[in-house]
């Protein structure tokens, strides 16, 4: 390209630095949760506060459950649990530890994300969620799947919550890659709308995995925004290893607190 004459060159590229500057003075950033205005919350982050109040860093999650406040003890056959989970039978092996407790402010955020208008409020958590991991974990498994939604939910509300999480946590961490592996083949009830112990009926045996080839000796996390039960995440859990997975942990934005209400919207 032919080269601008000094002048025209120095006043374009004025412009071209003028711009970003221009729209943040008429549109200033501002958090996509309580939408304070802040100039250092650039990028579509979250503010300081809202970091803080949603980031639970003062308790410990049991490495098996997620739950906050639990210490986790090996027993004498090596396994991990804590007094919540050592009776339960999961199918995945591990919950890496979840962004924070599903209250306050991170449960209202959870909800609004639901709505196909909140994806700003989805990658902000997304981040936030990306930044926590990064300093609690080494590195993820190779492979990041989102739960899967009926493909009649997706049409009706124009959101995948679990799918957007897992592909901004791949931006986090360059090994892993994302790929949806699992579909749902049969329309189940809403989670929330069950009591916890229809929750595992509801979904028994309605996860398929699309590519068997793709897992075959792999290690896969599953991605999903709450974790209650557990149901979920088993079925996820149960259809890959079937198909030949060699492990499945599980990363949850938000772990529900026993006690806590579980008719709340969409957790499992
Ligand atoms: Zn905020
Ligand atoms: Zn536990």
């Amino acid at each position: 390209m032919q080269r601008l004459p000094l002048r025209l060159e120095t006043a374009w590229n004025a412009c071209r630095r003028g711009v970003p500057l221009l729209i943040d003075f008429l549109l200033p950033p501002s958090c996509p949760f309580c939408g304070v205005e802040s100039a250092d919350d650039a990028g579509g982050l979250l503010c300081h506060v809202c970091r803080i109040r949603m980031r639970n860093a003062s308790n410990a999650a049991c490495s098996r459950c997620g739950l906050f406040g639990r210490q986790t003890l090996t027993s004498q056959d090596g396994r991990q649990a804590c007094t919540d989970c050592r009776k339960r039978k999961f199918r995945f092996q591990a919950v890496s530890p979840p962004l924070g407790a599903y209250r306050g402010e991170l449960r209202q955020a959870v909800i609004r994300m639901k709505k196909a208008h909140e994806r700003p409020l989805v990658w902000a958590i997304g981040k936030l969620w990306g930044n926590h991991l990064r300093t609690e974990v080494e590195k993820l498994p190779d492979l990041l799947t989102p739960v899967p939604r009926h493909w009649w939910r997706r049409i009706q509300t124009q959101q995948d919550v679990p799918l957007q999480l897992a592909e901004c946590l791949g931006t986090y961490f360059a090994q892993s890659t994302v790929r949806p592996l699992l579909t749902l083949h049969r329309m189940t009830q809403k989670q929330s709308h069950l009591a916890r112990t229809a929750r595992a009926g509801n979904l028994h045996q309605a996860m398929r995995v699309r590519n068997p080839q793709v897992i075959c000796g792999r290690s896969i996390a599953v991605v999903d925004d709450i974790m209650t039960t557990g149901a979920t995440l088993n079925e996820a859990a149960r259809a890959l290893l079937a198909a030949g997975a060699a492990s499945v942990t599980a990363l949850v934005v938000a772990r529900a607190m026993p006690g806590d209400n579980p008719l709340s919207p969409h957790s499992g």
